[in-house]
């Protein structure tokens, strides 16, 4: 019998095309992943596009091949679709309709639920990040490991586990990690882009976002807002919001941190946890998603009243988790 692995990589080996599709604001696991398996199948001979909805944020414009990734879905369905770090079919956003019309649908993904949409599902809730999954694969797929292929694969691992800090971190991803190091990929190269460079209005809107900082249960909970008023103010963009969240986290006694942001499309919350409390449990019982430390989800509403509503489901979280 051959692994899960194996199979996607012997569908995705003799495939005429193939659709690799990242879930809605995506994060360097998802990009790092998707255009490593892309660059694994043009050595295969196999043309892979890479699609996400909401672009490449700017800081993982260094990786190869991210000038290359569709913003806006292919008429065409390819035959295979690879859905990459989805939890379900809809954070696809805009390419969930074509990906879904691909003879084959791949659901690749590491998150603690998964709605197990496709035709092959490889779900590993213990991968560190959805790179290691696609590690297996491209392994399984006999390529040469390049230089361009161990960055991609690296990006994915180090941000997924906030360079090697958070509890998710296994020997296995640090065996992995020495392997793509030894291939030339560059820790420092992801560390410099994605952790150590800013762009003056991110650091005004941190500024701002601190300032109206608000703590609630005893202190057990920090959460901050952050607006298109303050966006405009600091002369920030929507990119400068990711982050934020994980400095709420780092004050003594917080055990969750909640970022609001308001967008078109409602607010949008960022969830952050520590000391067991399950931030994917708080997002689920809004229709999001995530890991145990880190969740998200959007609801509709005005501010207040998603605030409201998050405080109320993050205190009943905490209780059940003491
Ligand atoms: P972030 O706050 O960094 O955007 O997201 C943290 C984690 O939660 C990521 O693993 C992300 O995929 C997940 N996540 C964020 N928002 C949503 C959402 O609306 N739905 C689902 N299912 N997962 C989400
Ligand atoms: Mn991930």
């Amino acid at each position: 019998m051959p692994t899960l692995p194996e199979t996607i990589a012997g569908i995705l080996r003799t495939t005429p095309d193939a659709l690799i599709v990242c879930h809605v604001a995506p994060d360097g696991d998802c990009l790092g992943s998707a255009l490593a398996l892309a660059l694994a199948c043009g050595q295969c001979g196999v043309q892979a596009l890479v699609g996400s909805a909401d672009g490449v944020p700017e800081v993982y414009r260094f990786l190869p091949g991210s000038d290359r990734i569709l913003t806006a879905p292919p008429e065409r369905a390819c035959a295979v679709g690879v859905a990459v770090e989805c939890s379900s079919l809809d954070r696809a956003g805009a390419f969930a309709e074509v990906l879904a019309r691909s003879r084959t649908v791949i659901n690749i993904d590491h998150h603690q639920s998964n709605t197990a949409f496709g035709d092959i599902v490889f779900h590993d809730p213990a991968a560190a990040a959805v790179g290691e999954q696609i590690s297996e694969v491209i392994r399984a797929m006999a390529v040469p490991l390049t230089r361009e292929l161990a960055q991609c694969l690296l990006t994915a691992i180090v941000t997924d586990t906030g360079r090697f800090g958070f509890p998710n971190t296994t020997p296995r991803t640090l065996r992995l990690a020495a392997d793509l190091v030894a291939a030339g990929g560059s820790i420092p190269a992801v560390v410099e882009r994605v952790y150590e460079t800013r762009t003056a209005g991110g650091l005004r809107l941190l500024g701002a976002s601190l300032q109206r900082l608000a703590l609630a249960a005893e202190g057990r909970i920090a959460w901050t807002a952050v607006t298109p008023q303050m966006l405009q103010e600091a002369g920030a963009g929507a990119d400068d919001v990711t982050g934020i969240v994980n400095l709420l986290r780092q004050i003594r006694g917080v055990q969750v941190a909640l970022l609001f942001e308001v967008t078109p499309d409602g607010v949008r919350v960022g969830i952050r946890s520590r000391d067991g409390v399950r931030a994917h449990a708080i997002a689920e019982a809004f229709g999001g998603g995530g890991h145990a430390g880190a969740a998200g989800f959007t609801a509709s509403g005005s501010l207040d009243d998603v605030v409201a509503r998050t405080l109320a489901a993050a205190e009943k979280e905490l209780h059940a988790a003491s």
